[in-house]
This record gives C-alpha cells, sequence and structure tokens, in this order.
C-alpha cells in the first residue's frame, strides 16, 4: 500500500470506527462485536505506526471512551480516568513485560486481575460516606450518576472507615440479571439489550433511579484514584484497603512473579471464562509497585504500568450481532 492509499484508508477506519464508538459508547447499542471493532482499530494503529506523518490527534486511537451524554451533569475528574493499551498474544505480553523491565531496571511483580466487562465508574466519599457517583466518560469529563449508583446494592453508602478517597471499579450486570431481563424485554414486545456490558450502561444512563435500582446492578472495586491520610506501596494492597473497607472486591486477583505466570492465568481464563456469573473481555495485568508505576507513567491514552490482554475472538456470535451483520 503506499502513502496516498494509506491515507485514504485510514480516513476509512476513522469514519467507521468513530460511528461504531458512538453507537457503543453514547447510545449503548453495539454496531458490530468487539472483536471486530478491535480488528479495526489494530490496523488504524498500524497504519499510524507506518506512516506517523499522517496520524492526527482526532484519531480513535487517541481517544479514551465516548462523549459524556448532555442529560447528566458533567463532571470532571480530578486524577483522569484513563483507557488500556492491548494485549493479544502470549508474545505481546512478553514485549510489554520488556518494556516495563528495561524502563525501572529492577525485578517487577504483576497483579492479574479480571477484565470485567463493565462499565467504568469512579466513587468518591468523604469522611467515610459516598458523596458522587460518575462514569469514566471521555476521560477527563464523566457523567453525574450518584442517583442510580447508590441503588447497587454492593456500592457501600458508608465506608468502614471515615477515609477520603476516590474509588475506581465497574458496575455490572450479572449474566442472569441480563438473561432475565431480555426476556421480559421480549415479552413486552421491547427492543433487547445486545449484551450485559450495554444493559448495565443503559441502566445507568437512565434519569429515572427507579430503573437503576430494578437492574439488578452489582460493582467490582478495582482501584484506588486518589487517597487522602494513608499511604499505600503496592496495588495489591490497594485491594486489600478496598475490601476492609466494604467494597466487593473480585477474589482472583493473583500476584505473579513472572511473565509466565502471567500468560498461565490468562490461559487458565480463557479455558474457564465461562464459568463465572458475569462476563470478562480479558485480563488486565498491572505492576505492583506503586514506585514503579511513577517510573513508567503515562502515554496521552493509558498507563504505561498495565495493559489489558483481550481474548481471542470466539466463534459463536450473538443472535443479534449475526442479524446486525447480516450473516
Ligand atoms: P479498554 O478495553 O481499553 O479497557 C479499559 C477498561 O477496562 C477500563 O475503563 C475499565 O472499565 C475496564 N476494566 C475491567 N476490569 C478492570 C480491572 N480489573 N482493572 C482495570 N480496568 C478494568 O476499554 P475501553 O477504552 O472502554 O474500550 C475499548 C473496548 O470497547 C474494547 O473492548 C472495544 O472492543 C470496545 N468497543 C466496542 C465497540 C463496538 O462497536 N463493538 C465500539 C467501541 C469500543
Amino acid at each position: 500500500m503506499d502513502k496516498q492509499q494509506a491515507e485514504g484508508k485510514m480516513k476509512e477506519l476513522k469514519e467507521q470506527l468513530e460511528e461504531y464508538g458512538y453507537h457503543y459508547y453514547v447510545l449503548d447499542q453495539p454496531k458490530v462485536p468487539d472483536a471486530e471493532y478491535d480488528r479495526l482499530l489494530q490496523e488504524l494503529v498500524h497504519l499510524e505506526e507506518a506512516y506517523p506523518e499522517l496520524a492526527t490527534d482526532d484519531s480513535p486511537t487517541m481517544r479514551i471512551g465516548g462523549e459524556p451524554a448532555s442529560a447528566f451533569k458533567k463532571v470532571t475528574h480530578r486524577v483522569p480516568m484513563m483507557s488500556l493499551s492491548n494485549a493479544f498474544s502470549a508474545d505481546d505480553l512478553r514485549s510489554f513485560d520488556r518494556r516495563v523491565r528495561q524502563a525501572v531496571g529492577e525485578q517487577v511483580s504483576y497483579v492479574c486481575e479480571l477484565k470485567f466487562d463493565g462499565l467504568a465508574i469512579s466513587l468518591t466519599y468523604e469522611n467515610g460516606s459516598l458523596v458522587r457517583g460518575a462514569t469514566r466518560g471521555d476521560g477527563t469529563t464523566g457523567e453525574e450518576i450518584t442517583s442510580n449508583l447508590r441503588t447497587i446494592p454492593s456500592i457501600p453508602l458508608r465506608l468502614k472507615k471515615p477515609v477520603s478517597i476516590e474509588v475506581r471499579g465497574e458496575a455490572y450486570m450479572p449474566k442472569q440479571s441480563f438473561e432475565r431481563l431480555n426476556e421480559a424485554k421480549e415479552q413486552a414486545g421491547e427492543e433487547k439489550f445486545a449484551n450485559p456490558r450495554n444493559a448495565a450502561a443503559g441502566s445507568l444512563r437512565q434519569l429515572d433511579p427507579k430503573i437503576a435500582a430494578k437492574r439488578n446492578l452489582a460493582m467490582f472495586a478495582y482501584s484506588i484514584g486518589e487517597l487522602r491520610g494513608q499511604t499505600i506501596t503496592s496495588h495489591h494492597q490497594g485491594l486489600a484497603l478496598l475490601d476492609d473497607l466494604g467494597f466487593k472486591v473480585n477474589k482472583e486477583a493473583t500476584v505473579c512473579e513472572t511473565i509466565d505466570e502471567v500468560i498461565a492465568f490468562t490461559e487458565k481464563w480463557v479455558e474457564n471464562r465461562h464459568e463465572l456469573p458475569y462476563e470478562i473481555d480479558g485480563i488486565v495485568i498491572k505492576v505492583n509497585d506503586l514506585a514503579q508505576h511513577e517510573t513508567l507513567g503515562f502515554t496521552a491514552k493509558s498507563p504505561r504500568w498495565a495493559t489489558a490482554y483481550k481474548f481471542p475472538a470466539e466463534e459463536v456470535m450473538t443472535t443479534l450481532h449475526k442479524i446486525e451483520l447480516n450473516v
């Protein structure tokens, strides 16, 4: 492909990805399966790497999430809520590990966590009380959805200790609740949700909190955005603190001392993911030591101390996706 052809292809990919992103993030109604979106995004990443002079700031490769919906009050995140770089193979994970070890120049251990397929949220507590809940939005500005989040039973309204903390996690809809909801929608002749992720996002974006309250949502807490009056030195210690404060923290999070252990963890979950009562779309790998996070820093879009391993695309697509794609 010569430069002119690459330019044409990049324009086409950008338009397509923007359109798919709008349906996914803003309307909560994806037009294509995630694997197809990821494939197109990777194609654009490779073209931007081959022709850096053609890369633009408005490219979907530079964007985090979608625009905040206009119906809600906007919230500015004091600490930006970033995206994650992706790994699609064991080789990608080994390259990530090499980059990390080169940058820190010392022993590195990782925490492997399930990548819950829901909606990233931020919860702010002052002296132990929940004062604000928000979506990630575009990473800088999210939507204030406190009333909806208060209806989720696994979100503590008061913490077990009077700390001031900003907690991040994933709000999700368990598979069983999703199936029941879609059955009810079918019986009522209403349009069904494509998957639990969109059902969770759609439920939290309703202006009436009574709807979210009926949807049986849950949340796993997985990181701390800001913490006042206490110091922690590792990510794993942070998860233990969240557990102590009364959050639901996923029990599968595991410290791995080598990249081989990380790869074994990903392989185990490619096999076992369907046994879980909620959906996951990969594994998140985070450097454990917080001082090493400081050394590694961030790119424009994501931290250099973490990556998301995405499960290989599966042959079976939901009926909805088949209809959308006419296959
Ligand atoms: P991402 O895949 O880059 O990952 C970041 C997100 O992972 C975080 O915001 C958080 O919500 C989530 N996460 C889950 N478990 C976590 C854990 N344990 N620790 C930390 N984070 C955790 O997410 P993204 O930037 O929101 O978007 C990319 C995703 O959206 C891709 O999977 C893509 O396929 C999908 N997408 C699909 C379409 C479509 O049309 N089908 C369109 C746009 C985006």
